[in-house]
């Protein structure tokens, strides 16, 4: 099936994942629109996505929240699916504050359900997490394994699954693609999209390219004494890129064939705390200052995912290492200090020319301006 003039809707397409999911599904020949409200994420993005394409980029700025905004923009495009990645992340900020979490993650997702219905588009990709797994008897976690949700946003995520799952099975016209991310991890090897975490970041990639770069003094590694080979948490993190080719390899599989699927997408390879800082010492030519820490709550040992099933379903699996995620992470955060908040001169002017954001008002204007 050819991907030419098919627009797929990214709800959310403005923020890390969104905006490399952006770059794959163009790469593949669909026409990606965004639709953001930039809880999360800066409208430059737009600018570095243009510039990357060579074509203008497509941007309807308001909140999934608002049903009869997205199915105006569903039909406007004529959008054949949606990859919803709308939504909110922070664990921790789940905890303190779940009413915003259940409200924009849930609610969100099924006000985009009740508008993809409206305009009739019936193939949905959602991100889910490896988190509804919660502590994991067994590794590698495989989808049948019992999911245990520990966090409100575990929780948010898991409620989603069953949502699309119960409307798939009141009507089979529904192709719902669920995947449980593992780590992602990385950047787009030019160095012009990556991660933009506001204020302290609270997960270890983006937290040791701040320590490379000297925004922050050390690393605190969260526990020594997981009965792991090296005593550090092991993860399964997962280059961005990959992740992004995922997505590709999920819509395709939806509009091809009539079928739902839920699907984890990870390298299939765990890699510890002080491996991954190894690693970034590799790429970034520096130390990394580090110290043992107590560690954190919530945390488990050891984690990554059986990836066969989407090797199986998605003919997918992901082809980079853990020394490419450190690189492009390193070359982001070099190119980028400040992430998307300061933008260089040149920026601005592919802006005014390729990226054009449209309000909620119908009003347009380019991105820079925003
Ligand atoms: P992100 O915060 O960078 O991107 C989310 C985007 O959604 C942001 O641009 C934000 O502005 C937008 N958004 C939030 N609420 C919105 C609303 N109501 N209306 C419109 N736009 C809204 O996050 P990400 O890392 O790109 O994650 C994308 C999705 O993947 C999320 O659903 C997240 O829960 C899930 N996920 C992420 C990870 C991870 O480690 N990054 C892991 C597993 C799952
Ligand atoms: N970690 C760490 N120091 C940090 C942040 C994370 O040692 O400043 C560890 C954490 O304990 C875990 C691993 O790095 O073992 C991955 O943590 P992250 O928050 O990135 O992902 P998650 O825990 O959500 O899988």
């Amino acid at each position: 099936m050819t991907a030419f003039n098919q627009t797929v809707l990214l709800t959310g397409g403005a923020g890390y994942i969104g905006s490399h999911t952006f770059m794959a599904l163009s790469d593949a020949g669909f026409t990606p629109v965004i639709l953001d409200d930039f809880s999360n994420s800066h409208p430059a993005v737009l600018d570095r996505l243009a510039h990357l394409t060579g074509q203008r980029v497509l941007c309807e700025r308001g909140s999934v929240i608002d049903t009869g905004f997205v199915a105006q923009v569903i039909r406007r495009h004529q959008c054949v699916a949606v990859i919803h990645f709308a939504g909110f992340k922070a664990v921790g900020e789940s905890v303190q504050q779940p009413l915003k979490y259940y409200h924009n993650n849930v609610g969100g997702l099924v006000s985009v359900l009740q508008a993809m219905q409206t305009a009739g588009c019936q193939s949905i990709v959602f991100s889910s997490s490896a988190t509804v797994y919660g502590d994991p008897d067994n590794v590698p976690i495989t989808e049948q394994c019992p999911c245990a949700p520990e966090s409100p946003y575990a929780h948010t995520k898991l409620m989603c699954e069953d949502i699309l799952t119960s409307l798939r099975a009141s009507d089979p016209a529904w192709r719902v693609g669920i995947l449980r991310y593992f780590n992602p991890v990385g950047a787009h090897p030019s160095g012009l999209i990556g991660e933009d975490p506001d204020g302290i970041p609270n997960n270890l990639m983006p937290y040791v390219t701040q320590v490379a770069v000297g925004r922050r003094d050390k690393l605190n590694v969260f526990g020594n004494d997981y009965p792991t080979p090296d005593g550090t948490g092991i993860r399964d993190y997962l280059h961005v890129t990959d992740l992004a080719e995922g997505h590709v390899a999920a819509v395709r599989a939806l509009l091809a064939r009539h079928d739902s699927f839920t699907v984890n997408l990870g390298t299939g390879e765990g890699t510890s705390v002080l491996g991954v800082l190894h690693a970034f010492e590799r790429a970034s030519g520096r130390p990394i200052p580090f110290e043992f820490a107590p560690r954190r709550a919530g945390d488990v040992a050891e984690y990554f995912a059986d990836v066969s099933l989407a090797k199986t379903l998605l003919n997918w699996r992901a082809l980079r290492t853990i020394d490419d995620m450190c690189r492009d992470s390193w070359h982001w955060q070099q190119s980028n200090p400040d992430g998307y908040r300061n933008m260089a001169p040149h920026d601005l002017n592919v802006l005014q020319t390729n990226s054009l954001l449209s309000n909620h008002d119908g009003s347009r204007q380019p991105a820079a301006s925003a």
